[in-house]
């Protein structure tokens, strides 16, 4: 015990500034307007999603940039309450609502909004003793099958909820399976679910997707609430179309450094398995950035690397800590070169599709080695 206490003295302090080079920059200034921008689209209000510590941002520091948005999104009452203990006083919706009858007082006593998907919410809601009473949103199934209740099996749960003094059904909510217009059909077929049904409640309908297309409008009046989640971190939640084209702002750049430089002979091979040959004599960089830290390892030879502001190719495969990129026409790369991996400069929807993932992945998988740095602004 002694010994322990001992060498807890001679470790470093958490107060020291880690040095590594990798980190991302956030620009909250963006962020912000991307949020502006997915209010403008929409005529009632919007809740900012942030859950999955804000799609790898930074949950709470997501919910402080944005402190006078309508309300924020998370997806279970653990992200919730970490809100509230940040002291975050707004509305918050949590997607998933209560799992047991703990959550539903947890959920109470810290004044976070539930979505009630199943019945069997229901039934743990009886099995708790409310502090407040907790304004419920009744989520439908329009198609995606995942969570939501069937629009023509709404009306007892409605009668339930209506019935409990506790509890105030404010919002009828659905979640899309195909905003983004991959199956035209099946959006339309969830549109005409929710429109069967007179709710007299608002509705909240629009991710992402639907904010900017639009497209559910007929849904939407001066109460219903968006909740837009990619758009507001500077990815286009469709397909066809930029998140410049849509005037998405950049809001996360991912950076490191070139920490080593050296060249190859033409047949040689770079990295594990030997994946990539040379095919002349090259110039090799290597940079402080791997799948340790996040990076796609899926990421294939060729996929662009801006070093120096170049835009280069990765070459080989992504190991934990590194990758090796192919600087053979810039000279005036060096060690100490700075690396964006994506960002302002590289559409991290380029990176996404070239590693067959979407950008919401390739944030959320951030690991906690990549600090996090606020931008200017
Ligand atoms: C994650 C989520 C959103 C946000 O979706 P984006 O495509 O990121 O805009 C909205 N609603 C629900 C129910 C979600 O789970």
């Amino acid at each position: 015990m002694y010994l322990f206490c001992r060498w807890r003295l001679l470790l470093p302090q958490a107060t020291i500034d880690m040095t590594r080079p990798t980190h991302a920059l956030i620009n909250w200034s963006n962020f912000r307007q991307n949020y502006q921008l997915a209010k403008s689209k929409a005529p009632g209000s919007a809740y900012a999603v942030i859950k999955a510590d804000g799609y790898g941002h930074g949950m709470v520091r997501c919910a402080r940039a944005l402190g006078d948005a309508d309300g924020f999104a998370v997806a279970c009452v653990d992200e919730g309450l970490l809100l509230r203990q940040a002291g975050i006083k707004r509305p918050v919706l949590v997607l998933q609502g209560a799992y047991d009858a703990d959550e539903w007082q947890i959920a109470s006593a810290h004044n976070l909004q539930l979505v009630v998907h199943h019945a069997q919410q229901l039934v743990e809601r009886e099995l708790a003793t409310l502090e407040n009473p907790v304004d419920v949103w009744l989520k439908i199934n329009s198609g995606m099958n995942r969570l939501g209740i069937r629009a023509t099996e709404a009306e007892p749960l409605m009668a339930l909820i209506n019935d409990d003094d506790n509890l105030e059904l404010t919002h009828v909510m659905t979640h899309f399976a195909d905003a983004d217009l991959a199956q035209p059909e099946a959006f339309s077929a969830a549109i005409e679910i929710m429109k069967a049904q007179d709710w007299s409640l608002p509705l909240s309908v629009s991710n992402s997707a639907a904010t900017m297309t639009q497209l559910a409008a007929e849904l939407e009046g001066d109460g219903s609430v968006s909740r837009p989640g990619i758009m507001l971190y500077g990815s286009s939640p469709l397909a066809t179309q930029s998140a410049t084209d849509l005037g998405l702002k950049c809001v996360m750049t991912l950076k490191s450094q070139v920490i080593h430089v050296h060249d190859v002979k033409a047949g040689e091979k770079v990295g594990y398995g030997g994946d990539w040959t040379a095919e002349k004599d090259s110039r090799i960089a290597v940079v402080a950035i791997g799948y340790g830290d996040g990076y796609p390892r899926q990421a294939p030879s060729g996929t662009p690397i801006l070093v120096e502001g170049h835009r280069c190719s990765l070459v080989g495969r992504v190991s934990m800590d590194m990758i090796t990129v192919d600087i053979s026409e810039y000279a005036d790369i060096q060690v100490g070169s700075e690396v964006e991996l994506w960002g302002e400069n590289i559409d991290v929807d380029e990176i996404a599709r070239l590693c067959n993932t979407i950008a919401y992945e390739l944030f959320c998988q951030l690991t906690p080695r990549v600090k996090r740095v606020a931008a200017e602004g």
